[in-house]
């Protein structure tokens, strides 16, 4: 069976990363399979623990680092966050297309260490319309906001070390774009 895909998927907070992924996930013949990573920080209402992420406490995250249990790790805007390898590769042997949805830091760390990992950079239309977004989401206070904000200038700057990036200006059909970007690798 051929391997399955490494898919780096990067953005900054409030492009919109997780609703184009909601999309992606719905075309079947992409075959894709989301990697559920380790975070220290608190869960938002909605989230569940082992789908969205494992929530772990800061000694258990640092345990997982000493035994070598993480594909890439990062810290963002004071939490710690983590893809557990393990699972990626037994997804990806089970012929599965992993998607890592990660910030930039551990998205380098990817590419550094799998030459053959896919990136995929999703840009906001502009910064300004990302504020209104970050603001209007309500899940974090003001502190966390200007985090946030602060962390996705910088991000921003690292979309031309991605594979491709894409413009999400309307949803589908930013999830449109990428589907087929992916479904001609998938099919190469
Ligand atoms: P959030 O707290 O909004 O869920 O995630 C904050 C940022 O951390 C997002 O950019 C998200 O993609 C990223 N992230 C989530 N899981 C991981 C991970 O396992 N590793 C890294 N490096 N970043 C992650």
């Amino acid at each position: 069976m051929k391997k399955g895909l490494l898919i780096i998927y990067s953005g900054p907070s409030g492009v919109g990363k997780g609703t184009v992924r909601s999309k992606l996930f719905e075309y079947p013949e992409l075959n894709l399979e989301y990697s559920i990573s380790m975070t220290t920080r608190s869960i938002r209402p909605g989230e569940i623990d082992g789908k969205d992420y494992f929530f772990v406490s800061q000694e258990r995250f640092d345990e997982a680092i000493r035994n070598d249990e993480l594909l890439e790790h990062a810290s963002f805007v004071n939490h710690s966050y983590g893809t557990p390898k393990s699972y990626v590769e037994k997804l990806r042997n089970e012929g599965k297309n992993v998607v890592l949805e990660i910030e930039v830091n551990g998205s380098m760390q990817v590419m550094e260490k799998c030459k053959d990992a896919i990136s995929i950079f999703i840009l906001p239309p502009s910064l300004e319309e990302l504020e209104n977004r970050i603001r209007h989401r309500g899940t974090e206070e003001e502190k966390s906001i200007q985090g946030r904000l602060e962390k996705a200038r910088i991000e921003v700057g690292y979309a031309s070390k991605y594979t491709k990036a894409f413009i999400n200006d309307d949803v589908d059909k930013c999830a449109k774009e990428i589907r087929d970007f992916l479904y001609e690798l998938i099919n190469k």
